[in-house]
């Protein structure tokens, strides 16, 4: 009975061991972060294995290495590059249009603190008195300034149209063009690209460019992972059969991996260059403001080098949101292409 009484945990032990484990790590009492803690730790092993396995079985690698160590090095700099810049990805804001009202507000409130302190301020025994309407002040900082967000929108959209469109029945908001209620978030995202699984956020606005490095950084690290793969099944066949089949089946693996990566990086660079999202590109008919234009024109666009410019370097604030173009701007970007369109390169200036 001791036996079977040390061997078979008592569920008070067992629940005093989960709450130490949740003390250590409080993301595993959520369920939600729990499987995004999880995921994580899937991809970091993953990527371990398939490094490990040239390390562990690859002689003529590591015989290189000893020759040639800035090869090695390089390759774990583009493994732990990749690994940290999936983290920085995931651990991103993709730009909640909540918070950008909220920064809004707050630059709203600032500009009133500095109106006041501009005006003549009361003096008293010697010292400057500013007077600031503290209600008002804590009201915008605190984001309730819905009038004001309300109007700024607005004026982002064509006149005439109707609030109720453009409000989002979960966050109660105003949606600024191009902006997202998000299921799996459970808020609305600036500039909405997808949910990415795998990174367990929503690639957006203020992240997106990260993303994009992301799978160019992981392509890389697939074609290169790859090579060394082929070279070692090119070196060893037929000596270590066992050890071949799993290289040959981690390397279909990382082929099938290889493939989507570079779709996705190719269909992304795409959005980019045309300044689209996916879900424009996808749910064109469900926006109301894209349903009236023709297929082929990208209203956000500002010619190739400009997006690629805009969207690499000059975004000041990750709450930065584009209005829709105009009737005429529309008008020009919808004109067929002539010769002299061609010539003076209309779709990348
Ligand atoms: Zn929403
Ligand atoms: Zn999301």
């Amino acid at each position: 009975m001791t036996m079977i009484g040390c061997c078979i945990p008592s569920p008070d032990t067992s629940d005093r061991f989960s709450d130490r484990c949740f003390n250590i790590f409080p993301c595993l009492s959520d369920p939600a972060r729990r499987s995004t803690f999880c995921l994580r730790l899937a991809l970091v092993m993953l990527h371990l294995i398939f490094v490990a396995f040239i390390f562990i079985f690859d002689q003529h690698f590591r015989d290189q290495s000893k020759h040639q160590p800035w090869y090695t090095l390089i390759y774990m700099l583009l493994v732990v590059a990749t690994l940290v810049q999936y983290f920085f990805t995931s651990g991103s804001s993709p730009g909640y249009v909540l918070d950008a009202m909220r920064d809004f507000a707050r630059t709203e409130a600032s500009l009133r603190v500095s109106e006041v302190s501009k005006q003549p301020a009361s003096s008293k025994n010697g010292s400057v008195v500013v007077t600031i309407d503290r209600n008002q002040s804590g009201e915008y900082l605190s984001g309730n300034n819905p009038m004001n967000w309300t109007k700024l929108v607005m004026d982002m959209y064509p006149p005439g149209t109707s609030v109720r469109t453009y409000t989002c029945s979960y966050c109660n908001v105003v949606q600024p063009p191009r902006a997202k209620h998000c299921h799996d978030c459970d808020r609305c995202v600036l500039q909405f690209d997808h949910h990415c699984v795998w990174l367990g956020t929503c690639i957006g606005q203020g992240n997106h460019c990260r993303f994009w490095w992301y799978i160019l950084e992981e392509t890389a690290l697939c074609i290169w992972t790859g090579i060394l793969y082929i070279k070692y099944l090119q070196a060893s066949f037929d000596k270590a059969w066992l050890v071949d089949v799993i290289m040959i089946v981690l390397l279909s693996i990382l082929s099938i991996a290889l493939i989507f990566l570079l779709l996705l990086l190719l269909f992304h660079t795409y959005l980019v260059v045309t300044n689209q999202t996916t879900y424009e590109l996808v749910r064109r008919r469900r926006i109301p403001y894209m349903r009236s234009i023709p297929e082929r024109v990208y209203p956000f666009s500002k010619g190739a080098c400009r997006n690629l410019y805009n969207f690499c370097f000059a975004r000041t604030s990750i709450y930065a949101m584009e209005p829709l173009p105009g009737a005429i701007e529309l008008e020009q970007k919808s004109a067929p292409y002539t010769c002299f369109d061609v010539i003076s390169c209309r779709c990348c200036c």
